[in-house]
């Protein structure tokens, strides 16, 4: 037997929690990060209930976790649990990353990086485009407040809840001087137009699957959409985007938000800048094992 020393009484820890967790890639994005940078941690996943929030960041910061990502349904609530707030996560009004200190865990929102580099990466560009935001729960808010932070000309947020969609809206007018309007989903028709959309509804995830947010296949082409991002992955392919596909617009879907994300959190707990090229191959190496066995 070979024996494994990767693991020893030097190795930092890492985590992501949150409830359900089994299905995360996260443990498998930083563990491939870690042994392309040949860094010694170790990253795993904790099932961590909405009731025992608090006790579990107390009792990862006693035992010296030097940082977590926070998931599904713990990114508002982990605010109380934190020492401090950085300004993004300040502006998106949510954490998916903490970070240990000697005062306590600070929060950081790297979604809205995620969801940025996602576009970017794939030419797109929100500055002076109408963007239309579906939801407004966790995912919502990263994309509202980066339409906002890079210059979008106006944010439209449409959510099953209207009221939520409202309370989105204000929290980003308190952060950015941008023209913003809310409305219930099933309004979207009553919008002059919308260059890109941005899915963070669940609809067309796991229970959800096969549904979309925008039924009527004409909205595309009526409101002259060039881009249609989905924070989905899994399927690959809702079907918002093959529905969007077939009426000639651009599609995103959530994987490279969901690898640039993590880039950033490493960012963020190693106080390093990883170059593009970087980011880049952590995507196809990851790309590459993901479609090999996922794709659906
Ligand atoms: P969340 O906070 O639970 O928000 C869910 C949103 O979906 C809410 O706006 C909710 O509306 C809406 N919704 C749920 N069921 C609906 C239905 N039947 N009809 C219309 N709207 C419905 O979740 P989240 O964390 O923002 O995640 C949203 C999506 O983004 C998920 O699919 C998640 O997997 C994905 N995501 C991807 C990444 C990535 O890195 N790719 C990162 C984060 C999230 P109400 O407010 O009316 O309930």
């Amino acid at each position: 037997m070979e024996i494994d020393d990767r693991i020893n009484g030097s190795t930092a820890v890492f985590g992501v929690i949150g409830d359900p967790i089994e299905h995360t890639l996260s443990p498998l994005i930083h563990n491939t990060m870690a042994k392309m940078l040949d860094t010694n941690l170790v990253y795993t996943s904790f099932h961590v209930k909405s009731s025992e929030l608090g006790e579990a960041i107390r009792g990862a910061y006693k035992l010296g976790i030097k940082g977590l990502n926070i998931t599904v349904p713990h990114k508002k609530e982990i605010i109380k649990c934190l020492c401090s707030l950085d300004k993004t996560a300040e502006a998106v009004g949510a954490v998916n990353t903490i970070k240990y200190t000697d005062k306590g865990y600070v929060g950081y929102n790297t979604d809205m990086i995620g969801v940025y580099y996602a576009l970017t990466g794939n030419g797109v560009t929100v500055q002076d485009k109408t963007v239309l935001v579906l939801g407004a729960g966790g995912a919502a808010n990263a994309c509202a407040a980066m339409a906002a932070a890079k210059g979008a000309k106006k944010v439209y947020i449409a959510n099953r809840t209207a009221e939520k969609a409202l309370s989105l809206a204000e929290h980003i007018k308190g952060y950015y001087n941008i023209e913003i309007e809310a409305l219930p989903i099933s309004d979207i028709d009553d919008i002059d137009k919308c260059e890109i959309i941005l899915n963070a509804t669940t609809l067309g995830f796991d229970e959800n699957k096969g549904k979309t947010p925008v039924e009527d296949i004409g909205f595309f082409g009526r409101k002259g959409v060039e881009t249609v991002f989905d924070a989905i992955y899994s399927p690959w392919e809702t079907r918002l985007l093959s529905d969007s596909a077939s009426q000639g617009v651009k599609t995103i879907n959530g994987f490279d938000m969901l690898i640039y994300q993590a880039v950033a959190a490493r960012e963020i707990w190693y106080d390093e800048r990883l170059e593009a090229d970087f980011r880049a191959q952590v995507r196809l190496e990851l790309l590459q094992y993901y479609l090999g066995r996922n794709r659906k």
